[in-house]
């Protein structure tokens, strides 16, 4: 049950995607018609290799197209890296920052998570920022108060509703086929808007997405739950039809 304006079912790519995958892409919009479109937003954010050829396809669509992470620099010495400024060149408006692959695989810590959402907002990308617990700090009962340290080290002041998503991922139902419960996902959901409201004035226009284990199997029931304004989407978001089946449930 969304709280914010417009609900949003975001599909994070991951590392997945050759150049013939455009064929996927071309499919959602085929699917995103009028009346989808009228109820919900969408995103895809592709690896960053197909980030041009998608913003091409989908421009005048409606869909938007992210990518999946930034540096915090604008541009120099950095090999290997993009900054926010070339991912908006590309064609992305929104960019995935604190995403917990990157936290755990790549050491992210808050800090440089907060720089990532000042460098997406400097180049004029809205940043979806990324929070959840452990498998461990659920079970010690330790996950609103993890999520909560999240959002106070991860989200900059000045947060606005049209320029900050955040999503809530557990890490434990991330690519597992596990979710938490409805009662679960409100708690925690209620707690992360709280928590924004110290940050921003403005946390009830913000949009909190659920993401970890989302298909089209289950998402009725999560998405229907008390501030939920959406999903980010993994695994299901790779095929045209399943994502569209989860956007198809506003
Ligand atoms: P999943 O991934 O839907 O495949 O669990 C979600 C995510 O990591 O964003």
């Amino acid at each position: 049950m969304p709280a914010a304006s417009r609900p949003l079912v975001a599909g994070n790519w991951k590392m997945n995607g050759m150049r013939h995958a455009g064929a996927e892409l071309l499919a959602m919009v085929e699917g995103y018609d009028s009346a989808l479109a009228a109820r919900v937003d969408l995103l895809v954010c592709p690896p960053a290799t197909l980030l041009a050829q998608f913003a091409a396809t989908a421009a005048e669509t409606g869909i938007a197209i992210g990518a999946q992470d930034c540096h915090s620099a604008t541009a120099g010495a950095f090999t290997g890296d993009l900054s926010a400024e070339m991912l908006a060149d590309a064609g992305a408006s929104h960019v995935i920052v604190g995403h917990s692959e990157r936290r755990t695989l790549h050491q992210e810590s808050d800090a440089l998570v907060k720089a990532k959402v000042e460098a997406a907002w400097r180049a004029g990308l809205v940043a979806i920022v990324c929070v959840g617990e452990s498998e461990a700090e659920r079970r010690s009962g330790a996950a609103l108060e993890v999520v909560a340290a999240q959002i106070r080290g991860s989200v900059p002041q000045g947060a606005r509703g049209d320029r900050l998503i955040v999503a809530y991922e557990p890490i434990w139902a991330i690519g597992t086929g596990l979710v938490p419960t409805v009662a679960d996902v409100e708690d925690m959901h209620g707690t992360i808007r709280r928590v924004l409201g110290e940050v921003s004035g403005e946390a009830a226009a913000m949009r909190l997405l659920y993401g970890g284990s989302v298909k089209p199997e289950n998402c009725d029931a999560l998405l229907s739950a008390r501030d939920v304004d959406g999903a980010l989407v993994g695994g299901a978001s790779l095929k045209a039809a399943d994502f569209l089946a989860i956007a198809n449930i506003y």
